[in-house]
């Protein structure tokens, strides 16, 4: 049975692949070529490409690993697709319309195990990582789904913040990146490309080494320990602190701005009082960093949880402002269809469990 997805594959360790088989490397090219920009599914289709080659390929991989199981579509152009995976597994991923371009949410593991208190996709430990090949794929079908439209589409930004923590699944992280960014595959500026991490520092200083040139999240969610843990347990392993070392190192190193992501839950973490708290806790790196409110996107299982009064958003974004903290809040998409992140993929296990 073919197991390997020729995502998985980056264009060197294709070349290699080929040329191990005495292919001539420029092979590699014209293979990419019908992989990701004329973005076939069948290797056989794949004209002047030497058919020994077309062989060995279609004998050692497949293209598509994953079916649409359902599909979302909302007013506002946002795309939810549900994905099953070969071994049954589903995943989520999210098409986004800008005025920018268009944006994909990718879906890095099969649940997660940080397990933040109001997050859907925490709900359900983590399975599996997804294979680097498992991550571009999300990408490709997304594209295709564009492609099908027939306006000459593309997908222009990525942002990494689909269900579990992409530094918990580093290295194939790191190769799904190289795939995607490659001038030869979809071409995805690394600057248009954003990484979200609940925090695990070690990573973060891997990450600024490995010198990827993407941009860098940083789930915060509070301005102190104490509520910090309240509302996400690895801050008990990796507090503040430890987190803003790491955080420092990755801004000196690499230059680029961080963006802080602050989920707005009421009464919980959205006082006054806490805004003035984060912006003493930025403190000097106040031109280094960009805080990015979220509104909550209300979770069936987190009851405990609410979303926070407008009129109490702007207020919260203004004390900010006024101490001199660059601040944006997170427009919403898809409020129409199931809208945080995880919840669609909740919602079919639990109607399936129910079906068992
Ligand atoms: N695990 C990574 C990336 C995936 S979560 C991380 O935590 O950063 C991406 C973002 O969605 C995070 O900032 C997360 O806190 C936020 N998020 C999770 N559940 C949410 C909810 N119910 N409403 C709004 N944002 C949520
Ligand atoms: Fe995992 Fe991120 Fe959800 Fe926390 S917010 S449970 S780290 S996916």
């Amino acid at each position: 049975m073919i197991t390997t997805s020729v995502h998985d594959m980056t264009f060197e360790g294709l070349t290699e692949w080929l040329a191990e088989r005495g292919h001539k490397k420029s092979r590699a090219t014209l293979v990419w070529e019908w992989l990701y920009r004329e973005r076939t599914t069948d290797f056989v289709a794949m004209e002047g490409v030497h058919p020994e080659c077309v062989k060995a390929l279609a004998e050692h991989f497949h293209i598509e690993s994953m079916s649409e199981h359902s599909r979302q579509e909302s007013k506002d152009g946002t795309v939810k697709f549900l994905f099953r995976l070969k071994d049954g597994n589903l995943i989520e991923t999210v098409l986004m319309r800008h005025k920018f371009g268009l944006s994909v949410c990718v879906t890095t593991q099969v649940g997660c195990n940080i397990g933040c208190s109001f997050c859907a996709s925490g709900l359900l430990r983590k399975s599996r990582d997804l294979s680097s090949g498992e991550i571009v794929e999300q990408v490709m079908k997304a594209q295709r789904f564009l492609d099908g439209r027939g306006l000459g589409e593309a997908v222009s930004h990525l942002v990494v913040m689909g269900i579990g923590e992409p530094f918990d699944n580093y290295d194939n992280l790191v190769k799904f990146l190289d795939v995607i960014k490659h001038q030869k595959g979809l071409a995805i500026a690394g600057r248009h490309i954003t990484v979200s991490t609940s925090g695990l520092a070690d990573k973060i200083y891997t990450f600024t080494d490995d010198d990827l040139k993407v941009n860098l999240a940083i789930s915060l969610h509070a301005p102190n320990d104490e509520l910090r843990t309240r509302i996400m347990k690895i801050n008990k392993a990796i507090p503040i602190e430890k987190l803003f070392k790491a955080m420092d190192y990755y801004l000196e190193k690499t230059r680029r701005r961080v963006t802080l992501e602050y989920i707005l839950l009421k009464d919980v973490n959205d006082q006054r009082e806490h805004a003035l708290e984060l912006a003493e806790l930025i403190g000097e790196r106040r031109s280094l960093v960009n805080v990015n409110l979220i509104p909550y996107n209300p979770v069936d299982e987190h009851s405990q949880y609410q979303r926070t009064e407008r009129h109490v958003v702007s207020e919260f974004f203004d004390v900010l402002k006024k101490q001199g903290v660059s601040v944006s809040v997170r427009l919403e998409h898809g409020t129409d269809i199931d809208a945080a992140c995880g919840q669609l993929r909740s919602k079919q296990i639990k109607k399936e469990a129910v079906a068992n």
